[in-house]
This record gives structure tokens, C-alpha cells and sequence, in this order.
């Protein structure tokens, strides 16, 4: 895989060349592109864990706001050794977008710490998170900042998270973070939501042009929570996963891959790769098969200049954040590859932690079909914003995803008035 380990341009530089492209379509006022190329916070951290083997080791961490114009920061924190601020910033810019373009009542915000969670005990991974917790803290509030999942972190970490906020304000506060565990407040239907989403935005964009899911064929690259979960919704529906990849490898079948047996093999050997019923190919060479819909849900720069023209997918849904660079993208347009973009396609999860944090603030909770009813009604309404945005500026999906979402926050900006 072409992690974020090979020398990339600046992840936030490629997101503002977007940006830019967008506000002229638009003719956005010059002082509110001004405002959003720039982050509204950020906050650098180093703060000392105490390792099992007695050591004290200094860590890096973020949190970024990236605009909170249209409601409190929300986003993901990661935990990954190549994260940086120019990462965080990247990924706050296109939460505040995301948030925007399904129109839920949140600007963006991310953060992440510069570490290897793999390499620690149970016990160094919960020090870790409350000393990150407590140094971030000034930022977090269920008012003001609330986090949640992303790269390399799960429900117990937001427990974490949670207890450690709870404990300085002195009373439990559950709506400070979401992609909680259900047992402290967490909302049903909250893990499988970003999959979930890449197959429902996908589904929509197949009967927006008179296919369907059954039968057609699907890669999945990454199969952390958003590729297993993904690829699980469409083996379900009747599509063809040829293909899914993790870390350390990639697996092909041509007649399609058991994604139920695929998921399980994955939870007892802790990879997809050695799954008896398929071949092995390369990872690299995933992201090059002829399938009909690509989802890259790994890291961000997947698709690059340097294979945007070898790609075959005919549809390329973004699971993860940032997996094609903008260079890319105009190649894989030229080349007639429609994609749906991860402000759109991956917006299922903060959608449903949307959920969870109004459950949370009204301490009354959702069944699942009720939760993911919304869900469904939230992204098809997005779904539809977009594709007419697209047909009325006949434009590419992210493009027209950006004129949505941008629109929105600027008419944000220009209501509310320049303070003071
Ligand atoms: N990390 C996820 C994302 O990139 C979810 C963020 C959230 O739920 O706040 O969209």
C-alpha cells in the first residue's frame, strides 16, 4: 500500500487547491475563501506517557478546528506514527465540508497523536489517551468540540476519552465525544455507519444511471472499520467483492469473495490475507482491477499521479478521507472514472454520531431501524444535492459535493457577520 510514508505534496496545500477551484465557481467573497484556507485553532501538544517498562516516552498530538461557523467542531482522532499537523489540518478542513454537505449542525475539527498503538500494551494505550485527553481538553466540550473515532481508534478509546473529560469537569458528560460503546451512552447502528454509507451513497449512484448492486463487481481496499463493514453491505446485496485488502496484504477472487467467512478469517488471524478461498495479489495492483466500483478505505494519497491513469474501476467511492490527490482526480476524470467523494460517500459516520450526540444531550435513545432510517434519509437527501449540484454546474461529484457543502458554510458566515 502507498501509505503516507511515501514524500507527498502537503495534504492541507492539495485540499486549499480544491478549495480555490470551488470558490471561483462559486465566486465565494475573497475574505471567506481567506477565512476557510486557514484553520480557526490549533493546538500542538507533547506530553509524557509513562511505557510498562518503566521508560517515559514523549508523544506528539493534535486537535485542530478547522470553522465552527455552523455549529461545535466535530471530528475523528487518530493514532498513526506518520501524523502531522499538515495531516490534522487536511482532515479538519474536509470534516467542516462534510459536516456541511449532509447538513448536520457541526464545523470540522480532527485530531491525532504520532504513535504506533500496535506496539502498546493495553495499559500504555489508556495512559496515552487520558494524558492526550487532558492536554486537549481546553478544546473538547459537548458544546464546543466532540470527537470520535478514526484511524486506529475505537469505542473503548472514546470511553476513555469520555471518562478522562468527565472526570476533570466533575460529572459525566456523555455528549463529549461519540462512538462511544453502547453501555456508556454510545448510539446503536454508530460502527457500521461509514460502511453502511459507502454502500447506500453507492447503490444510489448505480440507479442514478440505471444499474444496480447485484452483480456488479467491487474491490475494497482497507478493511479496517470502514472496508469490512462496507464490503459485508455489499456481499449482502448480492454484489461481487472480487477483492479486499488490510495491511498486510490483498485477496482476489474472480467469482467473488465470502465476506462473512473473509471477515471472520480476519478476526481469528488478525489479517485477510491466508483466507483459503482466494489468491493473493498485490495491494498496488487492487486499486488497478477492472471492477465496476472501487473503495479505497484505507489512508488518504492511495491514487496518485503516478497510477490515476493505470485505474480500470469504473466508479471510485471514497471510503477514507483524502485517498485520491487532486491531480489524480483529473486524470481519472479525464479518463471518464466517476467518483464519489469521501465528503459525501464516507459521511455516514459522523452523520450517525450526529444521532448520538442529540441522544446523548436528551439522554433518550434510538433503536437501530430507527437510527439507521435516518441515516438512510439524510444520505439520499445528500446524495440528491449533490447530483443536481453536479448536473446544474455540470461538474465532476466533488466538485459539485464542494459547492454544496462550501456554499453552506459561507452563507454561514456571511448571516452571522464579521465579529465585531
Ligand atoms: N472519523 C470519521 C470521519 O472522518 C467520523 C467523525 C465523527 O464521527 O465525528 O468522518
Amino acid at each position: 500500500m502507498n501509505d503516507s510514508t511515501s514524500p507527498s505534496p502537503s495534504a492541507f496545500d492539495d485540499a486549499r487547491t480544491r478549495l480555490d477551484a470551488v470558490a471561483q465557481k462559486i465566486a465565494l467573497p475573497p475574505g471567506t475563501l481567506a477565512q476557510l484556507r486557514q484553520c480557526k485553532r490549533e493546538l500542538a501538544v507533547h506530553f509524557p506517557v509513562k511505557m510498562d517498562d518503566g521508560s517515559v516516552k514523549i508523544f506528539n498530538g493534535y486537535r485542530v478546528h478547522h470553522n465552527v461557523t455552523r455549529g461545535p467542531a466535530k471530528g475523528g482522532i487518530r493514532y498513526h506514527p506518520h501524523t502531522d499537523l499538515d495531516e490534522v489540518r487536511a482532515l479538519a478542513f474536509w470534516m467542516t465540508v462534510k459536516c456541511a454537505v449532509v447538513n448536520i449542525p457541526f464545523g470540522g475539527a480532527k485530531g491525532g497523536v504520532e504513535c504506533d498503538p500496535a506496539t502498546f500494551s493495553a495499559g500504555e494505550l489508556e495512559r496515552l489517551t487520558r494524558r492526550y485527553t487532558s492536554e486537549i481538553s481546553i478544546m473538547l466540550g459537548p458544546d464546543k468540540d466532540i470527537p470520535a473515532p478514526d484511524v486506529n481508534t475505537n469505542g473503548q478509546i472514546m470511553a476513555w476519552i469520555m471518562d478522562t473529560y468527565s472526570q476533570e469537569v466533575g460529572q459525566t458528560v456523555p455528549a463529549v465525544v461519540t462512538g462511544k460503546p453502547l453501555s456508556v451512552g454510545g448510539s446503536e447502528g454508530r460502527i457500521e455507519a461509514t460502511g453502511r454509507g459507502v454502500v447506500t451513497i453507492t447503490r444510489e449512484l448505480l440507479l442514478s444511471r440505471g444499474e444496480q448492486l447485484p452483480n456488479s463487481t467491487v474491490a475494497v481496499q482497507g478493511f479496517g472499520n470502514v472496508g469490512a463493514i462496507a464490503a459485508g453491505g455489499f456481499f449482502r446485496t448480492g454484489a461481487k467483492v472480487v477483492a479486499v485488502s488490510d495491511v498486510r496484504g490483498a485477496i482476489y477472487n474472480a467469482k467473488g469473495l465470502d465476506i462473512i467467512a473473509v471477515q471472520s478469517h480476519a478476526r481469528n488471524t488478525g489479517s485477510v490475507v491466508g483466507f483459503t478461498d482466494s489468491e493473493p495479489i498485490s495491494p498496488a495492483d487492487l486499486l488497478l482491477l477492472p471492477v465496476d466500483v472501487l473503495v479505497p478505505a484505507a489512508l488518504q494519497n492511495q491514487i496518485t499521479v503516478a497510477n490515476a491513469a493505470q485505474v480500470r474501476a469504473r466508479y471510485i467511492v471514497e471510503g477514507a478521507n483524502g485517498p485520491i490527490t487532486s491531480q489524480a482526480d483529473e486524470i481519472l476524470n479525464a479518463n471518464g472514472v466517476v467518483v464519489v467523494p469521501d465528503v459525501l460517500a464516507n459521511a455516514g459516520g459522523v452523520t450517525v454520531s450526529y444521532f448520538e450526540w442529540v441522544q446523548g444531550l436528551q439522554s433518550f435513545f434510538w433503536s437501530e431501524s430507527e437510527v439507521n432510517a435516518k441515516l438512510e434519509q439524510i444520505l439520499v437527501r445528500a446524495w440528491g444535492q449533490v447530483r443536481a449540484a453536479s448536473e446544474r454546474h455540470q461538474t465532476d461529484l466533488r466538485t459539485a459535493a464542494y459547492i454544496v457543502g462550501v456554499g453552506r458554510v459561507a452563507e454561514a458566515i456571511a448571516v452571522r457577520g464579521i465579529y465585531p
